[in-house]
């Protein structure tokens, strides 16, 4: 029997830590977890949960518009934002209803408080009370980053555009990475003209380019005006609530009624007692933790965004749950594998990808590298006489071509990609999509169709 009164404290109740609980009881462990604000974290109060409904609101924007324009007769589609923000909090709120019954269930006691480490096996919370384990688990996530320019201030955040109850006329959105991305693609289905500042050359730095070009052309068609190469000096504010950019050459934009700052995000790991329990953090505040999860202190573990992990619900959930398998299920080796791990933006059109980039791939295969790619439009936008068109791209490498990378920039690309990132991480080759009939007509059929 352990001197604690606790197998494991999580701090944190968002996806990583959520799911970490949940397995360490299944496997008998005396849980408690410290959460103050709602159970879920960012992923279902501020992240992918209210993002991927408003995203669908945008997507049921564009159909109902392309409906239009094969013969239905409908007027141009405007969204009651209010109502369908009742739609999406009452979906939010099951969750967390579910969430509760879930703890109670599982005999997880939650302490509805900020914890702070005090030393390696003791927490202390914001009432005062001390709690001590085995185990601890960091699972405190990250939090919007707002650039250190003046007028900062004057930019919303992505935690913010949950507040929204109607679409800015104008919005202007700093940065390129998945959150402008989505956010840009909403607002603007969404009845906003948006108009994109990124500071790099391109959209989503990180990914194939050729995709991400693909992806700023289709943009352009709906009507978001990118700007690349821009850098944000500072934000002004400028009569009735409207804010301006100045640029760093000097010069001031033009008006716009709202500013969405995706410049990042940074780990909540401060306050943490971090420094104090000889936890150590990288220079952005990361927490350090190895393949099994452990920090530098052995009874102390981290997952999720508050570690330099890529930032992404099922990669905390899998860490939570892996760790707790090697602590408490009798499973030493238990660890999760960083690689292969597919994604998808919810652009308009969405864009997904697994595996190694084409760069990578040369950098990592040489001359072994093939490549294969189809461009086509989707048939509701072909019937729909829509501009929109989509781009698969995949990486091979070897004399027997195994297949290291797959891209899709398209319409239901979010739905496709799951499937071949199981086949994919079981190593198939460019043959076996050959040896694949093809499911006809749909856009999927296209990965088995490549030459
Ligand atoms: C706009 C947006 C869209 C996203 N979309 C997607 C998506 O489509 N797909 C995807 O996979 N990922 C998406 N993500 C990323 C995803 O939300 C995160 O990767 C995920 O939530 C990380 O889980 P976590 O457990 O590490 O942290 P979180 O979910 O952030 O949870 C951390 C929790 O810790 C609590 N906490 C902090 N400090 C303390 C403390 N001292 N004591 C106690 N509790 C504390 C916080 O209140 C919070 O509830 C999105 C993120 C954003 C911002």
């Amino acid at each position: 029997m352990s001197k604690h009164e606790y197998d494991l404290i999580v701090i944190g109740g968002g996806s990583g830590g959520l799911a970490a609980a949940f397995r360490a009881a299944s496997h008998g462990a005396r849980v408690a977890m410290m959460e103050p604000a709602e159970l879920g974290g960012t992923c279902v109060n501020a992240g992918c949960v209210p993002k991927k409904a408003m995203w669908l609101a945008a997507e049921l924007s564009q159909r109902a518009q392309m409906a239009a324009r094969v013969g239905f007769d409908l007027p141009p589609p405007t969204l009651d934002w209010r109502e369908f923000v009742v739609h999406r909090q009452r979906y939010i709120a099951g969750i967390h209803a579910s969430y509760r019954n879930r703890l109670d269930a599982a005999g997880v006691v939650q302490v509805p408080y900020r914890a702070r480490i005090v030393d390696a096996h003791s927490v202390i919370v914001d009432d005062g009370t001390r709690f001590s384990a085995e185990h601890m688990l960091i699972a405190t996530g990250g939090r919007p980053r707002r650039p250190d320019i003046a007028g900062a201030e004057l930019g919303m955040v992505s935690d913010d555009f949950f507040n929204l109850c109607a679409a800015p006329a104008r919005v202007a959105i700093v940065g390129g990475g998945y959150v402008a991305v989505e956010l840009s693609g909403i607002l603007q289905a969404l009845g906003s003209r948006v108009e994109l500042f990124v500071r790099g050359p391109r959209l989503l730095d990180s990914w194939e380019v050729e995709l991400t070009t693909a992806l700023a052309e289709n943009f352009r068609q709906d009507g978001i005006d990118s700007h690349f190469d821009f850098n944000v000096e500072s934000v002004h504010a400028d009569g009735d609530n409207q804010v301006r950019l100045r640029r760093d050459d000097g010069q001031l934009g033009e008006r716009f009624d709202a500013l969405i700052l995706a410049t990042g995000r940074s780990p909540n790991s401060e306050g943490l007692g971090l420094a104090a329990a000889g936890v150590v953090t990288d220079g952005k505040g990361f927490v350090v933790v190895d393949e099994f999860q452990d920090t530098s202190v052995a009874s102390i573990h981290a997952i999720g965004d508050v570690t330099a992990a890529p930032a992404l619900t099922p990669v905390a959930i899998a860490a939570g749950r892996k760790l707790m398998d090697r602590l408490f299920g009798g499973q030493p080796g238990a660890r999760v594998e960083y690689e292969d791990i597919a994604t998808v933006v919810f652009a308009h059109p969405p864009l997904g990808r697994v595996g190694l980039t084409e760069a990578e791939a040369r950098a990592r295969h040489g001359e072994s590298v093939t490549i294969y790619r189809t461009h086509f439009r989707p048939m509701l936008h072909a019937l729909a006489d829509s501009p929109q068109r989509s781009l698969f791209k995949l990486i091979c490498a070897g004399d027997d071509e195994r297949v290291v990378g797959m891209h899709l920039l398209g319409e239901g690309t979010d739905e496709i990609l799951q499937g071949f990132a199981v086949a994919i991480k079981r190593g198939i080759s460019k043959r076996d999509l050959d040896d694949t009939m093809a499911i006809h007509p749909t856009s999927a059929e296209e990965i088995v169709l490549m030459r």
